[in-house]
């Protein structure tokens, strides 16, 4: 079997920062005898939170599942007055949010009638809603319904959102005579990722998308590799790989944005070993 691999796949730039922020903030705790801790996970991938754990990480979600120590924002974020709680109750901070989530959050901050486009409940999309005062959530064009005619929202989108059900719902917003005003992008690097993908699918005849099934951007690939009508699995460790991925001639292998190289470069191993 062969197994090529897109130009762009696997950690982008937010992910990076924060796994070696994590890994600064893991070793200065160690020095200053102090707990480290992770809020919440730091990327949605098993595979960096079990090396993060390895290293004596501790993951925690409010500020009374620990002694104060170092705590470690993940690269989603977190919703201001959680930050404050855990500030008050003594946690140092290391900031790893990703450069363009913390952006996201500025605009909300500066936006008088904020409105986030997202996935309810996903880690991002909590920090989003808890970065202002009245944002209302928009998950679908139902959730239309939330807005009323004649206020000047401005909306801000979860960073690995569908390209095409943003499309859906800013038109269905336009039908409906809202149009609210879009401050920002679906991430560069779940475009390059989508885009280096589509060109690698013609060459190949079965698709593995590496990465965790709690990570977005991930589902998002695989769904890609689904709607253009190949043959595609998502996995999480080289003994996920389904008996049928062994009988293609060429398989491509990309990774969601959190995957790290070492699990995309086992899963790679194993599929040239042939079992
Ligand atoms: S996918 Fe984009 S927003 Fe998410 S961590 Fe990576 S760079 Fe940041």
């Amino acid at each position: 079997m062969r197994v090529i691999l897109p130009s762009a796949y696997g950690f982008c730039s937010g992910v990076r920062s924060a796994v070696s922020k994590a890994m600064k903030a893991s070793r200065e705790a160690e020095e200053r005898a102090l707990p480290c801790l992770l809020y919440g996970d730091l990327v949605h991938s098993r595979a960096v939170m079990d090396e993060l754990c390895a290293l004596g990480m501790v993951r925690i979600d409010e500020p009374s599942d620990s002694d104060p120590g170092i705590l470690v924002i993940r690269a989603h974020g977190i919703p201001d007055e959680e930050r404050k709680a855990f500030i008050d109750a003594g946690y140092g901070i290391v900031d790893a949010t990703c450069p363009v989530v913390l952006h996201s959050q500025n605009l909300i901050r500066s936006s008088t009638h904020p409105v986030v486009i997202g996935h309810e409940g996903h880690s991002e999309v909590r920090t989003l809603l808890g970065s202002g005062e009245g944002v209302i959530l928009v998950e679908s064009e139902n959730d239309l319904e939330k807005l009323e005619k004649g206020i000047p929202y401005e909306a801000v989108v979860q960073t690995t959102f569908s390209i095409p059900d943003l499309a859906a719902i800013m038109a269905k917003a336009g039908e409906l005579g809202f149009d609210p005003r879009l401050l920002n992008d679906v991430c560069p690097a779940s475009h390059q990722r989508r885009d280096a993908l589509s060109e690698l699918i013609p060459g190949c005849s079965c698709i593995i998308v590496a990465g965790d099934p709690g990570s977005r951007n991930t589902v998002e690939l695989w769904e890609c590799a689904k709607d253009l009508g190949i043959p595609s699995f998502l996995v999480s460790s080289p003994e996920d790989i389904p008996e049928e991925a062994f009988s293609f001639p060429v398989v491509g292998l990309t990774a969601g944005a959190s995957c790290p190289d070492t699990l995309v470069q086992s899963i790679r191993r194993r599929l040239e070993d042939g079992r």
